[in-house]
């Protein structure tokens, strides 16, 4: 499974959310576009006192696609998102309160500040809230429970589930001492496709069928009463059973009849999610992404998260960025760069160097002498791949050790320090072994004291 299917009760829509991707898109949506449109429509609006509701609607219409529940729900939570902007917008930037600007806006000058006027009462009296404020809080939201299930490294999935778990709980406790009710905090209903809110709409050609065959039943109903109930939760059963007490004694049709509703059941199996808010969709895509076995990791680089791979092993994501290359690309080429800052020249000139001065141990150049340079280099090398020296440093390293071999006379025949000189060629510099200093530590002596050293040697 890689996607659900959700529904609103605001239309007859059915909407697809492709798990993860969407989460990823959402918290990744960048919103500084709109907001631009929304001040200059502000200022436009002010300048000319005038509010052009299809000029709010093709700026509201830009942020469609930031996510599927935005789009099913524009035309009801989200119709006055742009004013709300900006009503975020004056208050922030003339730094006053809600109640300051809607008692500014108590006997509107013109249309612009009747519809402020008309919004912030819907705020007061809890029939909306402000979406923009609230799409941004709920991006906010995302990314951090994004971070507490995913950050660091990989663990098993039952961790992650224990993650999501003690997140979503430790919201259920705090709801509950702060004495939020249950019943108005988010939610999310599961149904099948027939017993959805709008189904009778949502699966109208066999919905026409029934309706037909059961006409003749409904003209007999004599006012079927429902009372509004103190509790909606104690009386569903009862109302659910008085609307099957008319379909009692229901046949099943006949063959013919089913098979022909036959193909739009098998289109429409499945779950079908009716989410309330905003909130419950976004915590319903984490639940469906865990239950997939979907993991998601981030990026060491851009910080981005990507789909987990069993067979990739590294910590970079495999998107590609404004510079046409994924992060694991651009890793890929400047590691071998990173491995070899030193060139083929420079290698060549210490491999040598190191093979001159080591035929050179002897009387003049002793072996603890020879030692203490072939550390020196080693440290210098390692040093320039880790960025703690420059390439610019063992150069001068070579040109020193270069002229000090020269000065340096060949070794006495008697003092053979190694037994086979002549037979196996001198290894190569050596990589340093693990147990040894860090490089960065490692203080090599300047310039200048070696030259000292050199001279006080003479
Ligand atoms: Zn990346």
């Amino acid at each position: 499974m890689d996607s659900i299917v959700f529904v609103t009760k605001s239309n007859n829509n059915f909407y697809k959310l492709e798990l993860a991707r969407t989460l990823l898109h959402f918290v990744e949506y960048d919103f500084t576009y709109f907001w631009e449109q929304c001040i200059d429509l502000g200022k436009s609006c002010r300048k000319l006192g005038g509010y052009s509701p299809k000029q709010f609607r093709v700026v509201k219409n830009l942020i469609t696609k930031c996510h599927p529940y935005y789009e099913a729900q524009i035309n009801s939570d989200f119709e006055h998102i742009v004013l709300d902007c900006l009503i975020e917008y004056i208050c922030h930037s003339e730094n006053i309160g809600l109640e300051e600007l809607w008692a500014r806006c108590i006997s509107p000058k013109n249309a612009y500040e009747k519809a402020i006027f008309v919004r912030i009462s819907e705020y007061k009296t809890g029939r909306a809230i402000n979406q923009w404020a609230n799409i941004m809080r709920i991006q906010e939201y995302a990314r951090a429970k994004l971070d507490y299930i995913f950050e660091g490294d990989i663990v098993s999935r039952n961790m992650y589930v224990t993650r999501k778990g003690y997140f979503d709980l430790s919201f259920s406790v705090m709801a509950k001492e702060l004495g939020f009710p249950s019943s108005e905090l988010p939610a999310v209903k599961r149904y099948n496709s027939s017993l959805m809110p709008n189904s009778a709409f949502m699966v109208s050609k066999v919905s026409k069928l029934i309706l037909k065959k059961i006409n003749p039943i409904i003209d007999e109903i004599k006012d079927p009463v429902y009372n509004p109930p103190v509790s909606r939760d104690a009386i569903r059963d009862q109302i659910s059973l008085d609307a099957f007490t008319f379909l009692r004694g229901m046949s099943r049709p006949d063959g013919m009849e089913l098979e022909a509703a036959e193909e739009t059941f098998a289109n429409l199996d499945g779950e079908y999610f009716l989410p309330d808010s905003f909130k419950a969709i976004i915590d319903l895509e984490f639940d469906k992404m865990l239950e997939s076995g979907i993991i998601l990791q981030k990026c060491a680089k851009c910080g981005k998260y990507f789909f987990y791979d069993m067979n990739y092993k590294g910590r970079l994501c495999n998107r590609v960025s404004s510079s046409g290359k994924t992060c694991r690309e651009m890793y890929d080429e400047s590691k071998p760069i990173e491995e070899k800052p030193i060139t083929n020249d420079i290698e060549t000139r210490c491999q040598i160097l190191y093979t001159a001065l080591s035929n050179k141990v002897g009387e003049e150049f002793k072996e603890n002498e020879f030692k203490e340079w072939s550390q020196y280099l080693e440290n210098m090398r390692e040093n320039v791949k880790t960025e703690a020296a420059t390439i610019e440093d063992l150069e001068a390293f070579l040109e020193y050790s270069e002229r000090m071999c020269a000065e340096v006379k060949s070794r006495p025949a008697v003092k053979v320090i190694r037994s086979d000189p002549m037979q196996a060629p001198p290894p190569p510099v050596k990589k340093r072994e693990p147990e040894k200093a860090e490089p960065q530590k490692y203080r090599f002596p300047t310039l200048e004291e070696l030259e000292r050293k050199e001279d006080r040697r003479r």
